[in-house]
């Protein structure tokens, strides 16, 4: 998505050119890295309730796969983009990278907004996109999985239709899939609880007891909901939550004095994070406007929603007690706001560290379809807990020895695996 004068790929490739700077990287490797292996576009006809036809567009960028097979959700929103896809699949290939799971980045996306799709006709846009991508996906080649606006049984019906193309099962064509069809325990919740278990690790290296914490998060879609749910669970108080109001066409934020409760939102909420503003004024909500959620004074601040949230103009709005930023969002932070926080020595997680953990409960529903032996959620959430909190001490090592910022230490340990990777092919 666009958002005002910020181009996702750009501030992607600015990312991705300050690793590069401070590694040292060769030309060639700069050159590959910086731009994606391999795009496409195209248009995707379906028929409609009403008997009209309607084209939508889609995309699947696959940006490196050095490592393994391309790897990433789908997105559907209105206001997708080329540049936005893009930017998500670099950002997938360092995600990957940095959690050392072997797979490669990628990412999809149509523009539609499924707020006013029929079930019938969003089937047919998820049939459509597969139909049109069918020979350049594939278990072993890129490897789709849910993401903004999209769901378990969107990820069903692309695999039925694809499994219809091939002529065989191929469970491992996607993930995210709904359980007892090939779906791992836990998918649901795994980036929401990744970004918590990355909060915990950082809260006990920083001494602070998640007891004694307070924080706000921008969205209240799949990623927030689970984030909500664990750090309430381990004990934190959340005092607001923001979320996008669709018949408005805007967001708005809701703040308990109390706490925010995951199970008192969820029943009120539409299956896109929409909270219903009569229902929650109605259970003791104040709702205030959207970007009141930055503002709060809180010690911990989640963007869990879309990218460029956090910019120039509101990062002065951010209480100063604020000591910790968890991006559980992809590119919630503009390049100049990151500056901005990174002079007001705020400890960041970053997006890819961060929110890494739906991918890696991803690559363990591949695994499991593989074994074709499921296993218990408390074993997929542990290894889960295991695979993140290591993830984040080794970026928070890198960022204690090379004494840079945690977005630079997470691109440092990113970058040069995937560069090795390319390397070690022959390909630069
Ligand atoms: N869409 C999620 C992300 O941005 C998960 C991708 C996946 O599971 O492949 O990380």
């Amino acid at each position: 998505m666009q958002s005002g004068s910020h181009n996702a790929f750009e501030t992607a490739q600015k990312q991705f050119d300050n690793a590069a700077g401070i590694l040292g990287l060769d030309q060639a490797t700069r050159d590959l890295l910086r731009t994606p292996m391999r795009e496409y576009h195209f248009s995707i006809p379906v028929r409609m309730d009403d008997g009209s036809v309607q084209i939508f567009k889609g995309f699947r960028v696959q940006h490196n796969d050095s490592r393994g097979p391309g790897k990433g959700g789908i997105r559907f929103h209105p206001l997708e983009t080329v540049d936005t896809v893009r930017a998500l699949a670099m950002w997938m290939t360092w995600k990957c990278a940095v959690v050392d799971i072997p797979l490669g980045g990628a990412k999809g996306g149509v523009i539609c907004d499924p707020h006013n799709l029929t079930p019938r006709e969003t089937e047919q846009v998820c049939r459509g996109w597969v139909r049109q991508i069918a020979r350049n996906v594939g278990p072993l080649l890129d490897v789709p999985a849910p993401d903004v606006m999209t769901n378990p049984q969107n990820m069903l019906w692309m695999l039925d239709e694809f499994e219809a193309i091939h002529g065989g099962k191929y469970p491992g064509f996607i993930t995210g899939k709904p359980l007892g069809i090939g779906g791992s325990q836990g998918r649901t919740e795994a980036t929401g609880y990744g970004v918590i278990y990355t909060l915990r690790e950082a809260l006990k290296e920083m001494k602070i007891d998640i007891a004694t914490t307070v924080a706000s998060v921008q969205g209240f879609g799949n990623v927030s909901q689970y984030a909500v749910d664990l750090y309430t669970k381990l004990g934190g108080k959340i005092l607001s939550v923001s979320s996008w109001d669709n018949t408005e066409k805007k967001s708005f934020t809701f703040r308990k004095a109390s706490g925010v409760k995951f199970d008192e939102l969820k029943g009120i909420t539409d299956p896109f994070g929409g909270i219903s503003r009569a229902k929650a004024q109605e259970i003791g909500y104040e709702v205030l406007p959207g970007d009141a959620w930055i503002e709060q004074d809180v010690d911990i601040l989640i963007p869990a929603a879309m990218e460029h949230q956090i910019t120039k103009d509101n990062v002065p709005k951010i209480s100063k007690r604020v000591k910790i930023i968890v991006e559980g969002a992809n590119g919630p932070t503009t390049t100049e706001a990151d500056e901005l926080i990174k002079a007001r020595g705020i400890f960041l997680i970053p997006d890819f560290l961060a929110n890494a953990g739906g991918v890696t409960c991803s690559y363990f529903e591949q695994v499991q379809c593989n074994m074709n032996y499921f296993w218990e959620k408390e074993e997929v959430l542990s290894k889960l807990d295991t695979k993140m909190t290591a993830a984040f001490h080794a970026v928070h090592e890198m960022s204690k020895k090379r004494n840079v910022y945690m977005r630079d230490a997470a691109y440092l340990i990113a970058v040069s695996r995937v560069a090795q990777a390319c390397r070690d092919r022959g390909w630069v």
